[in-house]
């Protein structure tokens, strides 16, 4: 599995403001938001394209295209709603599937609760979003639901991760599997606390984003 914590100063500038407790939930929303859509920039670096040629008001140009099948994307319930927006600017042609886990307070083991999606990914790219890699429980089921399903590359964009999620997610994903899983965030921070939370992190992502209910 790959790594890749972006180094670019929007984009600590946006994490930083995100992190601030005093940051209420119109900004952490928009602050995302515009997260989301700079993590999807190298997210989608290595998306499939196919070559044409367009006529432009003066000659024959060579270009590219997106590749189908159009990729999809699975916004990881709830908080991963609050991403969807983001990345949806930049695949505004990408189908959406959802996949609802929450996590026991006490266990921190993640349950599904709720999975759409289609039954055949063959050949299709998977753009999960999750914004904190804490544990990875829930990453490693949503990834390995898209795996099974036949997804031909998966790549995780999280707002924050911790090194324990990554290296869960590592182990069940190694590189020599035949299907590529990358993580894009935007920062690795110190690690986990007893109740599972990222350090320093944002506090809850879900509870930031709608409010805690
Ligand atoms: N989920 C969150 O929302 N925050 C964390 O720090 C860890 C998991």
């Amino acid at each position: 599995m790959q790594t890749l914590v972006l180094d670019h100063p929007l984009v600590a500038h946006k994490l930083t403001a995100l992190r601030d407790v005093r940051t209420e939930s119109p900004t952490f929303r928009l602050l995302s938001d515009e997260l989301v859509t700079l993590l999807a920039y190298e997210a989608t670096r290595q998306i499939r394209v196919e070559q044409v040629q367009v006529h432009t008001p003066i000659g024959l140009a060579d270009g590219v295209k997106l590749a189908r099948p159009v990729p999809l994307v699975v916004p990881v319930l709830r908080a991963g709603i609050g991403m969807l927006d983001g990345m949806a600017r930049l695949l505004p042609k990408a189908d959406v599937g959802f996949v609802g886990l929450a996590r026991d307070d006490e266990t921190l083991v993640a349950s599904t609760y709720a999975a759409r999606l289609p039954a055949d990914l063959t050949g299709r790219e998977a753009f999960v979003l999750d914004p904190m890699l804490a544990t990875g429980g829930t990453l490693e089921t949503v990834i390995g639901m898209l795996v099974t399903r036949g997804a031909a590359a998966v790549t995780a964009i999280c707002l924050l991760a911790a090194p324990e999620g990554v290296a869960r997610l590592a182990e069940a994903f190694p590189d020599d599997k035949p299907v590529p899983v990358r993580v894009v965030t935007a920062g690795m921070d110190q690690g986990l606390n007893d109740r599972g939370y990222i350090v320093p992190g944002l506090g809850d992502a879900g509870d930031r984003l709608f409010g805690a209910i």
